[in-house]
């Protein structure tokens, strides 16, 4: 397979074969992710990005069973190589499942209503789409470049189209001054965008990132393990789903759970107690990864 630069995918795309078809990230500013800083934004050619599925169909057709479009914010192609995409998919893997992509709320809204459903009707089943919070102070600071009420519009709109939502929101991405109500308003968001997975990560300040020159000026601060953990337990108290799978399992976390939203919340929020309480023990810093 033939990769630019770093590859990213979200933990449940662990089996999937990673088609790149963008390089790097357009949007590309958030203030805490180093992902694709080092990558200038680009669509890969699209006869390198076939060649390149031909190759996988050869090597593994019949075993790929998910795709993964990267890099950052795959969404952004246009409908017309989107679609000569996922007709080579279908063509390559016949016991192809689904395709999934990295959005953001902005991507989603630069398509129109028949554009999504076209784009679902052809494979592109799953979107995973970060708010990372949804207080808009929070969104401001973090240089998300989009607010929660663009995220609950774009959740709506995949919706309609049949698509489903991975969505990740970031503990931590308050610092401690906004803590409590970066915790409370992303379990508003999380409600409202009402995805069928819910998952979060949490911010490790990476040097040389924008948001580690705050912290050098005093402008943030990462919260310590209790504020995490309590930040956590707010967002799952809080959160109303009608029926998420949820998970921490993401490498950044001090704490992997799972299970189900609402119906798993009592027992969840006991997990989260006990951490909290010390009698589970956290992932040790040297186990956590971005
Ligand atoms: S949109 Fe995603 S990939 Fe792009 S800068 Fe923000 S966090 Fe990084």
């Amino acid at each position: 397979m033939r990769y630019e630069g770093r590859i990213y995918r979200p933990p449940s795309e662990s089996d999937a074969y990673i088609l790149q078809a963008t390089i790097g990230c357009s949007w590309n500013k958030c203030t805490y992710c180093d992902m694709y800083r080092d990558k200038q934004f680009r669509e890969r050619d699209l006869d390198e990005v076939l060649e390149d599925i031909a190759l996988a169909a050869r090597e593994a057709g019949p075993m790929v069973r998910k795709v993964f479009v990267a890099d950052g914010d795959a969404l952004i192609l246009s409908l017309d190589r989107w679609l000569a995409i996922l007709a080579a998919c279908r063509s390559a893997f016949p016991n192809l499942r689904r395709v999934s992509c990295y959005a953001m709320a902005s991507n989603v809204l630069a398509k129109t209503d028949d554009e999504l459903a076209v784009l679902k009707a052809a494979g592109l089943t799953q979107l995973y789409i970060g708010p990372e919070s949804g207080d808009d102070e929070v969104l401001k600071r973090i240089a998300k470049g989009s607010t929660a009420a663009d995220h609950v519009a774009a959740a709506e709109r995949a919706r309609r189209a049949g698509m489903k939502q991975s969505v990740i929101f970031l503990l931590g991405a308050g610092g401690k001054a906004l803590s409590a109500q970066h915790a409370r308003a992303s379990a508003e968001l999380a409600t409202a965008m009402d995805p069928e997975f819910l998952s979060l990560l949490t911010l490790t300040v990476i040097p040389g990132t924008p948001i580690a020159r705050a912290e050098q000026k005093g402008l943030y601060e990462l919260p310590d393990d209790t504020m995490i953990l309590q930040e956590l337990r707010d967002f799952v108290a809080h959160a109303r789903p009608t029926g998420a799978v949820f998970r921490t399992n993401h490498a950044s976390n001090r704490l992997a759970i799972g299970g189900r939203l609402p119906k798993d919340r009592d027992a969840i929020l006991a997990t989260i107690d006990a951490a909290l309480s010390g009698e589970v023990p956290l992932r040790p810093e040297w186990l956590r990864g971005l």
